[in-house]
Order: C-alpha cells, then sequence, then structure tokens
C-alpha cells in the first residue's frame, strides 16, 4: 500500500494505456507517481510459538473422551 504524499489519500492503480504506462495516482489531488521499478517488500516471518492444549499428561487423563468410531459403525451397520 502506497499513500500520497501531499494528502496522504491511500494511491489506486492506474493501468497503463497508449499515452503512459502503469502508475499509482491519489484519487483527491493531481498527484501522479509512475512505477519504474518492481515494488518489492520483504518482511521476516516470525512464526508463532504453539501452545500445546495439554502441557503435562496428567491433565489428558482427566480430558473429556468419545466413543470409539469403529463401534458406532459396527452399529449403524446392524
Ligand atoms: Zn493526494
Amino acid at each position: 500500500m502506497e499513500f500520497c504524499p501531499v494528502c496522504g489519500m491511500l494511491l489506486q492503480i492506474d493501468p497503463g494505456t497508449g499515452s503512459h504506462r502503469l502508475r499509482l495516482f491519489c484519487p483527491v489531488c493531481p498527484y501522479v507517481c509512475p512505477i519504474q521499478n518492481k515494488i518489492v517488500k520483504k518482511a521476516r516471518l516470525v512464526k508463532k510459538e504453539v501452545e500445546p492444549i495439554f502441557s503435562t499428561a496428567d491433565e489428558m487423563k482427566s480430558a473429556p473422551k468419545t466413543a470409539d468410531p469403529g463401534k458406532l459403525d459396527r452399529g449403524f451397520a446392524q
């Protein structure tokens, strides 16, 4: 995202035509910025630390349990 240095409005993309190439323009004031180089912005990715749902094995013992899905399938077939 690029902003107008004159008024601070968000710049919009003007696709190139026969008279001019691809450029950014301000919809409010007459500012125009021709695009000469490829616009690249790199941001380093910081991975989020994974938080365990159960931190200890004792908490897993008291966790809610579901029925065995294999037994449910046989129940519907009969
Ligand atoms: Zn402007």
